[in-house]
């Protein structure tokens, strides 16, 4: 059976054969060249001349045409449920933000955006609310990925500075990835790294992280750290450079804080990093042995109740060696999202202004507001995301717009932002669909454009800034974020200061502001755009930031030069905490949370792909053997997670990759995709105190196995119900949906039941039935036409199929064959997909393996072709050669 067919629409009369854009998924911000297939579909390659990937991507780039059609995409602007006209909704909304500004002042309303969000349209959402309403409650869901960064950084350097580049992974000796699953979650970088590692040896790369994750397949050294024991490692390392004499005391007379931290750092109990004095001195050997060190962090640095020390923690070390901004050396942060670093150069948080300037800097501000000609400005800094949610539940924030976030399902303590949300006098929602949890709480929706139908700019994790360009229409009545924003400002009454015709127009006002901030001292100045031509826009190649002159090499700080005022960079001391809860006997278990190699976000887009959503297609909680075994779990049962905020219903995936004590989760699941699978309603509000930053990653939880009466699985042509029982998950699939299910009470008639399930009542559709009590077995295939349309399997245990068959089935002639639920020996089934770009299940490969025909990754490749195309499954080919290549007789 074919893929289900799509709606397709007919590219930009402008559009070349190949349109050179960028990946909008994570912030290695990958350039892909985009065209149309002689079907009328998207095809996506990467783009071989752009410098962050030169033609690689990752299985979520390479699957992107997958994700443009238009099934559930919002299409015109809707109040209260009804659709409407641009004039009706942007009246609306102007109207009730001037009537609650005007009633209870501008801190009564805020800005809810998105990493998602294009430069432009992060421009002029900033300047509306900072410059013209005149608040700083413009925050963004950034906050939750990067603000730690952003803070240490700025007390450290004195601005956000992200020092080096790329490049420097090519050419280090020593790669530290700390709190960064990098094959995962930046998976042509850590490609770049592998490739780098391949060609040279002789680079060491160590891996520090609570999970033996799929980074770890290329570690010299994984270092198991405690949960939110980085502080204390990287402070453990510090002192030991300072006892073995290896500080830079030429880099040093660039620094004060030095005595401070180092006393900090001896006084702090090295056991809090939970390893062992032995792999703390192979650590501190490797790293203070090896000068060319790149120490990557990410969200397991950020996403901690300490997470800015812990960034200070990491650039202490650099700083106290001198191993900064020189080719080969640095810390460096990578970010999330594909523009969290465009959203910190215009100010989309909360505590920055705009280009890197102070918010609570008066001089900053009046440059600010002279520059746009603004009637007012912020004062201060505005409401941080987890403040600003617990505003609007106390009722003092009273309209909020949301733009390309699901808050609902990301934030922390997610069921209370849901009850804000849904007691909030008035709620703007932008967005492509109206399929989130966030957008069923809107008073106003509006449809905006998506990745391949809107032009501007992002800025990747090594500050390159690149051009986004469309390919495709926009659809129905959908509007660019910036030309939405633009409009409600000049609704506001401020039609001159949001008069763009078009986003070049707002890229060269931002471009004009970084000059000013420029001569204010600010590191981010890209002024020679100030004056760029719509044409000279169009054409926009990849370059790093700052240009001209002060480019240096395209990094920072190798001789000083910091952005504070005396030019000296700041060492912090750090004391090290633990998380902010701890464990206990009601929640004896640490959740951490984090990203699968295939979706991105609340899978709005990325579950489009049945492709994508073949890998790890169900929420799962991976628990350790040892905590298995004492809490009475099986592979594939399902379990209540409790928290003390919230519950979720979840799959058991027994590993020995958590520690014992320890769980994780995935955080994409939505209320969409599953019954109870939103696993920030389990993490507690708390934030990092400097950045505001919450600690997703630290919850403390207890875990139940469930007995459900019966356990099912569903595959169907079309969109199925939202299925009337105590557990389930929907995911798109190559011939329609899937259905993960279980009850508590077993319905009495399962056709019946299923035929509500599928919405075809009696006459619609034909049913084959195999029916066995004694084993409480239902199986169930429906036909019209002679085809397969839809098919339930039930029983009192986790149903075991070849579920790739059973799905491959629907619209297949024989329907009664199907209910099988296994292929003839003629056609094996090749199990869970491994490699989603090349379409290879993990019964393939582990064939192959056990029959000795293929022994290495490589040998994979060859006979199957997995893992030859973006290489994001590779980690995982090598775990299954490990796991099933047979013995020899002396192992
Ligand atoms: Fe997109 Fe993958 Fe590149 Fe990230 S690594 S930008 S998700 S193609």
């Amino acid at each position: 059976m074919n893929a289900r067919p799509k709606r397709l629409r007919p590219a930009r009369p402008n559009a070349t054969a190949m349109t050179r854009s960028t990946c909008p998924y994570c912030g290695v911000g990958c350039g892909v060249l985009i065209g149309r297939d002689a079907a009328g579909g998207v095809v996506v390659k990467g783009d071989p001349d752009h410098p962050a990937n030169f033609g690689r991507l990752c299985s979520k780039g390479t699957a992107l045409g997958e994700t443009v059609d238009l099934e559930d995409r919002l299409l015109a602007p809707r109040v209260n449920g009804q659709d409407t006209d641009w004039d009706s909704a942007l009246d609306l909304v102007a109207r009730r933000f001037r009537e609650v500004i005007a009633a209870h002042g501008p801190e009564a309303v805020a800005f809810y955006v998105s990493g998602q969000l294009l430069t432009e349209d992060y421009y002029v959402a900033n300047k509306l609310m900072k410059g013209f309403i005149g608040s700083g409650n413009i925050d963004t869901n950034s906050r939750l990925c990067m603000a730690s960064s952003v803070a240490g950084h700025r007390r450290a350097f004195g601005t956000d500075t992200v020092p080096g580049l790329y490049e420097d992974l090519d050419s280090a000796d020593l790669v530290v990835l700390t709190g960064s699953n990098l094959a995962w979650c930046h998976p042509v970088l850590y490609q770049r790294l592998v490739a780098a590692k391949a060609a040279r040896p002789a680079i060491k790369v160590v891996v520090i992280d609570p999970r033996r994750t799929a980074t770890c397949d290329i570690a010299d050294l994984h270092l198991a750290v405690a949960p939110g024991g980085d502080g204390a490692l990287f402070n453990a390392l510090l002192a030991e450079i300072a006892t073995r004499g290896a500080e830079c005391s030429a880099f040093l007379a660039y620094v004060d804080g030095y005595p401070a931290a180092l006393a900090a750092a001896r006084a702090s109990d090295p056991a809090l990093s939970g390893l062992s004095p032995a792999d703390l001195a192979a650590f501190c050997d490797l790293w203070i042995g090896i000068e060319r060190v790149v120490t990557v962090y990410s969200q397991s640095i950020n996403q901690s109740s300490s997470g800015t020390d812990k960034v200070n923690a990491i650039l202490n070390c650099h700083l106290a060696t001198g191993r900064i901004g020189r080719p080969g050396m640095g810390p460096f942060s990578v970010t999330g999202q594909p523009n969290a670093m465009g959203g910190r150069e215009v100010g989309g948080l909360a505590n920055m202004l705009a280009c890197h300037l102070e918010i609570e800097n008066p001089s900053h501000r009046a440059a600010v507001r002279d520059f746009w000609g603004a009637p007012r400005i912020a004062q201060g800094p505005g409401l941080k995301a987890v403040e600003m949610f617990r505003a609007v539940a106390a009722g003092r924030i009273k309209a909020i717009w949301i733009i390309h976030t699901n808050p609902v399902v990301s934030m922390p303590d997610a069921d209370a932002v849901r009850a804000a949300l849904a007691g909030c006098e008035f709620v703007v929602v932008s967005d492509i669909t109206d399929r989130t949890d966030t957008a069923l709480l809107a008073h106003v929706l509006l449809p905006a454009t998506a990745w391949a139908e809107k032009d501007g700019t992002v800025t990747n994790s090594e500050r390159r800034i690149s051009r986004q360009r469309a390919v495709l229409p926009a659809p129905g009545l959908a509007r660019p974020d910036w030309a939405i924003l633009a409009e409600v400002g000049r609704r506001m009454g401020w039609p001159a200061a949001f008069d763009w015709q078009s986003p070049a127009e707002v890229f060269a006002e931002h471009a004009a502001l970084s000059g000013v901030a420029g001569q204010l001292g600010s590191d981010f100045d890209v002024s020679d755009f100030a004056g760029i031509t719509p044409a000279q826009y169009e054409g926009l190649e990849p370059f790093l930031w700052p240009q001209g002159p002060r480019q240096r090499g395209g990094r920072f700080f190798a001789t000083g030069a910091f952005h504070t005022p005396d030019g000296k960079g700041r060492m912090i001391a750090v004391t090290p905490r633990p998380p902010a809860r701890a464990t206990c006997a009601n929640y004896p278990l640490r959740l951490n949370t984090g990203r699968t190699r295939d979706q991105w976000h609340t899978m709005t887009r990325t579950a489009k792909s049945a492709r994508l959503n073949q890998h790890l297609g169900e929420p799962y909680l991976e628990v350790n053997p040892a905590d298995a075994a004492a809490l009475g779990l099986e592979p594939a049962d399902l379990v209540r997670v409790t928290s003390p905020d919230g519950a979720a219903v979840l799959r058991v995936l027994i590993s020995d990759a958590v520690r014992a004590g320890e769980v994780f989760a995935p955080m994409h699941w939505t209320g969409e995709t599953a019954s109870a699978a939103r696993i920030d309603a389990l993490v507690a509000a708390v934030t990092d105190p400097v950045s505001g930053q919450p600690e997703s990653k630290a919850a403390v939880v207890r875990v139940e196995r469930l007995a459900p009466a019966w356990y099912g699985f569903a595959v169907s042509a079309e969109r199925p119900a939202d299925p009337d029982t105590a557990y389930w998950t929907r995911t798109r699939a190559t011939t329609g949906w899937r259905l993960e299910l279980a009850g508590d009470a077993t319905p009495a008639d399962w056709e019946d039941w299923a035929r509500g399930l599928f919405t075809l009542p009696e006459g619609t559709a034909e049913a084959v039935t195999l029916f066995d009590p004694a084993r409480g077995r239902a199986r169930i295939a429906f036909h019209a036409e002679g085809r397969l349309i839809a098919a339930l399997f039930t029983g009192r245990e986790p149903v075991a199929l070849a579920r790739t068959h059973v799905v491959a089935k629907v619209g297949a002639e024989n329907p009664a064959a199907v209910l099988a639920g296994q292929p003839g020996a003629d056609a094996p089934d090749p199990g869970p997909t491994v490699c989603a770009c090349l379409n290879v299940g993990v019964t393939q490969i582990r064939t192959a393996i056990e029959s000795g025909q293929a022994m290495s990754v490589a040998a994979i490749g060859a006979a199957l072709g997995a893992g030859t195309s973006c290489g994001s499954c590779r980690p995982e080919i090598a775990a299954l050669i490990a796991r099933f290549a047979p013995r020899t007789a002396a192992e």
